[in-house]
């Protein structure tokens, strides 16, 4: 990884920490790596790859991003804005995010510096990405690779603008509060699209459907229910945070998967 200077705050982001005009330092990969692929999934939605977990952009009069990967991939994500969406990074308005863990979370704050995006999350996660609530280490061997994971990629905390609830609008979409895996986990709906952000209370693995990861998932019965929350909705494409999108049939899908949950 080298650093490269480059980012200027453009003036919509005048009202974050960084001034207007500011050129800020990001880290950025080899420039094998940086080539994106155009990874549109269907007109209008894209998916950044290899960010880990995945990190998707909608656009629209502005653009929508859901979720934001590992710590380390701003510029990857920007650098897609701008050179597959031909876009500029403060035509970023909103990033919601699905839940509050590191993978989906972890370049919230620097977005949100060089946006001046408007961050949503569900009202129960915000203490966790905010930093006025410890996040939770999974127990035994996990929680001792999940330490060092966390002193490797270094969460910077943010302060959401939105603070989301069941049923609320977020930029076009329906937040379906979906308690389990994170107190405050959400899954986005878009019924003009046919269409749903599952985060991780859904995961996608070689085209079949999983529930969320138990060792990282609190409450699997919570996860549970919300899954069958969702199975009563209606939409076509499942887009996840972790697997490829699912395209058709989706929610006939989850309903086939919820008898086979454990
Ligand atoms: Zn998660
Ligand atoms: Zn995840």
């Amino acid at each position: 990884m080298d650093d490269v200077k480059g980012w200027i705050i453009p003036s919509a982001a005048s009202d974050a920490k960084t001034p207007a005009g500011s050129i800020i330092t990001i880290n950025r990969l080899p420039c094998h790596m940086q080539c994106r692929e155009n990874m549109e999934i269907i007109p209008g939605v894209h998916q950044v790859d290899g960010v880990n977990a995945n990190c998707y952009i909608i656009v629209g009069d502005g653009l929508v991003l859901v979720d934001t990967g590992l710590p380390g991939n701003t510029g990857k994500i920007l650098e897609y804005v701008q050179k597959t969406l031909g876009a500029i990074p403060s035509d970023i308005e909103t990033i919601i995010l699905t839940h509050y863990h590191l993978d989906h979370t972890g370049n919230a704050y620097e977005l949100w510096d060089i946006t001046g995006a408007k961050v949503a999350i569900h009202a129960d996660d915000a203490g966790y990405v905010e930093g006025t609530k410890p996040m939770p280490v999974p127990g035994g061997f996990i929680g001792i690779l999940y330490g060092m994971f966390k002193f490797f990629f270094k969460f910077k905390p943010v302060q959401p603008d939105i603070l989301l609830h069941d049923n609320d609008q977020v930029a076009g979409l329906t937040c379906i509060h979906t308690p389990g895996h994170t107190p405050g986990s959400i899954c986005l709906h878009d019924p003009k699209f046919r269409m749903l952000f599952a985060g991780d209370t859904l995961r996608v693995s070689n085209g079949k459907l999983e529930g969320p990861h138990p060792r990282f998932t609190p409450s699997m019965d919570q996860a549970k229910q919300s899954i069958k929350k969702i199975a009563a909705l209606d939409f076509d494409i499942l887009l996840s945070g972790h697997g490829e999108p699912l395209m058709s049939g989706s929610s006939e899908k989850v309903r086939e998967f919820v008898p086979s949950m454990p």
